[in-house]
């Protein structure tokens, strides 16, 4: 993988995210046809900002595409020699089609006039523990063990904290589905039915093992995880939950630093697009125009998330596979399988640093109630699964209730909410909150500028 050039920081977002080629059950061909639904509904000019701003700013997804006013045809080849899909545009605004989509768009949400304290009734939630965790962990690169600390594995951690999410999301009215439940993959494959195919790629030794591995945890369990939700559930909004880390955590690299980001499907890279699987997700992804709602949902998780951790941001900014969503640093444009795979609106969440002391302390002292004196942490706090899950809750909470509750203000616009409201030559210019933009400039992420419930 094209690890050391999509990464500009020392910091790395979880790597089951990044799938290779095509395999075992993955497709070998895209269903192109599923696009049907979007004929005339969108015009060139639309889909040419949303294409040339967020999902390949660099452009050369335009080899693959013959474009005019009418229509764009999107070829298996830079040759052109191969068409996939022919996409026929509305002359104008006025004359889009109504496009089904497959969750419910803000509008949608609106009709719902939820009661102020069922904000959720009629919302179906994914949330995705990310990884497999248990025996898998170690397989999956995601647990780390350092000094005298238990064994973390980022898998437990991130079920711990779906599992506190999905009642009080329920509670609230949603309908809500976990990608899994337990510890086990969800794909019946096995590294051992990827061996071949990573043999024919000329690997030998443990690096064929190693790849074999990959296409089991990553590409074919994310992949079924997105074909679940597709098919048996078909959320209206996706939350992928995760612990982050360093690049040198699996060494046993200890950082001070700490940071949280959020990710958001976009800015697929200039050699990403070569790959037929890829090429059709950026497409159903820019079609399904979920991309206002997810930086909603970046902003208001940002807001909550920095009430209870108020660490800086891991902002990726412009390189040629991220992008700036909108002006809040915190949301990160990227390729990544959840967010790429997974149907409807998605937004990844990457919280903390397993390998900072501070984080690693709480995350070890488990999950608890109430408030507990964390000696490593050198406060009085929370459960840091419990900080994590009453974040998401009242983000998703807060946001739902604007969109579905008759008479309350509707969400600030960001800067995607607001360009699409204006038309696609509206440019980046609105703001992130107060306390995003302070947070990502002043704070110094040292364990006294964090913020205990009380020090003892
Ligand atoms: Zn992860």
């Amino acid at each position: 993988m094209t690890r050391s050039k999509t990464i500009r920081a020392a910091t790395v977002i979880c790597l089951c995210l990044l799938s290779a080629s095509t395999g075992h059950a993955y497709p070998k061909s895209a269903p192109w046809s599923e696009l049907e639904r979007y004929q005339e509904t969108i015009t060139r000019k639309e889909f040419e900002h949303l294409l040339t701003r967020f999902y390949n700013p660099s452009k050369v997804i335009y080899r693959y595409l013959d474009i005019n006013d009418q229509r764009v045809i999107i070829y298996n080849d830079r040759g052109n020699s191969k068409i996939d899909f022919t996409l026929r545009f509305a002359p104008n605004e006025a004359s889009k089609k109504p496009a089904s989509f497959t969750y419910k768009t803000v509008s949608d949400l609106n009709a719902l006039r939820n009661p102020p304290n069922k904000p959720l009734q009629g919302v179906k939630i994914a949330l995705d523990p990310g990884h497999i965790g248990g025996k898998w962990a170690s397989m999956e690169e995601r647990q780390i063990s350092w000094a005298s600390y238990p064994l973390i594995r980022e898998g437990d951690a991130n079920l711990i904290v779906s599992k506190k999410v999905k009642p009080r999301l329920e509670e609230l009215g949603a309908t809500v589905m976990l990608t899994h439940e337990i510890s086990e993959p969800l794909t019946p494959t096995r590294p051992e039915d990827y061996m071949a195919e990573a043999r024919a790629e000329g690997r030998s030794g443990g690096a064929l093992r190693r790849q074999a591995e990959m296409y089991f945890y990553r590409r074919e369990e994310i992949y079924q995880r997105g074909q679940l939700l597709k098919n048996k559930f078909r959320p209206d909004f996706n939350l992928s939950i995760h612990f982050n880390a360093t690049e040198l955590s699996g060494g046993g690299t200890i950082t001070h630093d700490n940071r949280h980001a959020f990710f958001i499907n976009a800015a697929f890279g200039p050699d990403e697009v070569d790959r037929e699987m890829w090429r059709y997700f950026l497409f159903s992804k820019l079609l399904e125009r979920s991309i206002p709602m997810e930086a909603a949902m970046g902003d208001s998780l940002t807001e909550e998330i920095l009430k209870v951790a108020p660490l800086r941001a891991n902002a990726y900014a412009w390189t040629k596979y991220t992008c700036p969503i909108n002006d809040n640093p915190y949301n990160n444009g990227r390729n990544l399988a959840m967010t790429r795979e997974f149907p409807g609106p998605t937004v990844l969440c990457e919280l903390f640093y397993m390998n900072n002391p501070w984080t690693a302390a709480r995350m070890t002292a488990g999950d608890y109630a109430g408030t507990k004196y964390i000696e490593g942490a050198g406060g009085t706090y929370r459960s840091i699964y419990e900080d994590y899950a009453d974040a998401v809750v009242n983000a998703v909470r807060r946001l739902f209730t604007q969109w579905t509750v008759e008479g309350y203000p509707k969400p600030p616009p960001t800067v995607v909410t607001k360009s699409w409201e204006a038309g696609p030559d509206a440019l980046t210019t609105v703001a992130a909150s107060a306390s995003a933009r302070h947070a990502a400039t002043h704070s110094t992420n040292e364990v006294a500028h964090l913020l205990p419930v009380k020090k003892r």
